[in-house]
């Protein structure tokens, strides 16, 4: 595996580097985790969690699938956040889409891609839930970077519609679900505004009566 020799040399380089900057680095990182934020991003390799919000090891704990998606059947996401909620006590969830998103634009396109399309037909869920809004935006470009922010305000949704956040405003945890997305041609973050701190934000529809806690 000579072809990724580059890769061990290059985090030889980074220990040395952190270390002489500061010399209790890695000692610290063998504590227990006390991470603020779960991060829900994008897998695309264009849009890393802590880089972008310039956070060091320790401070974010990620997930990241292909459109930062949040499926409620997905025991994947569910167990992240659960245990993030209720082990780590984290107190904002984030979901990061990002414009330039190629598993948003193939959710609008017909090409078959394989086991993928199954993943992406949440996607087309949105779309078709706001499809007189997209329709009626007759840039193609402007109507592909809509479909990534109503893909990301889905997800916020669809994580607070969970017994898991819902248990935890019940027990009186705070925590915030926010929306945001990365725009990968200026590096820069966007929020949505459309953050949710509490069951009374939510539709009554997803609304669940848990035991007392
Ligand atoms: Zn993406």
């Amino acid at each position: 595996m000579k072809a990724l020799k580059i890769l061990f040399e290059n985090n030889a380089e980074w220990v040395r580097s952190r270390t002489a900057d500061d010399p209790e680095f890695f000692s610290r990182m063998t504590g227990q985790q006390l991470p603020e934020f779960l991060w829900i991003g994008c897998s695309d390799s264009r849009v890393p969690a802590n880089e972008i919000v310039g956070l060091d090891p320790g401070r974010v704990f990620v997930h990241r699938n292909v459109a930062n998606l949040f499926p409620h059947t997905d025991i994947n996401s569910l167990s992240v956040l659960e245990y993030a909620i209720d082990l780590l006590k984290i107190r904002h969830v984030i979901v990061c889409g990002h414009y330039g998103c190629g598993g948003v634009k193939a959710a609008m396109e017909d090409h078959q891609l394989g086991l993928v399309d199954n993943w992406l037909r949440n996607i087309r869920d949105v779309y078709a839930q706001s499809k007189n809004e997209l329709e009626g935006i007759e840039d193609e470009q402007e109507r592909y970077d809509r479909l990534v922010e109503l893909n990301v305000t889905q997800q916020v949704l669809n994580i607070c519609h969970t017994t898991i956040v819902q248990g935890a405003w019940e027990r009186k945890q705070p925590l915030f679900v926010h929306g945001w997305i990365y725009d990968i041609r200026t590096g820069k973050l966007k929020d949505l505004d459309c953050c949710i701190s509490g069951v009374d934000q939510v539709d009554s529809v997803y609304r669940i009566k848990l035991p007392p806690q």
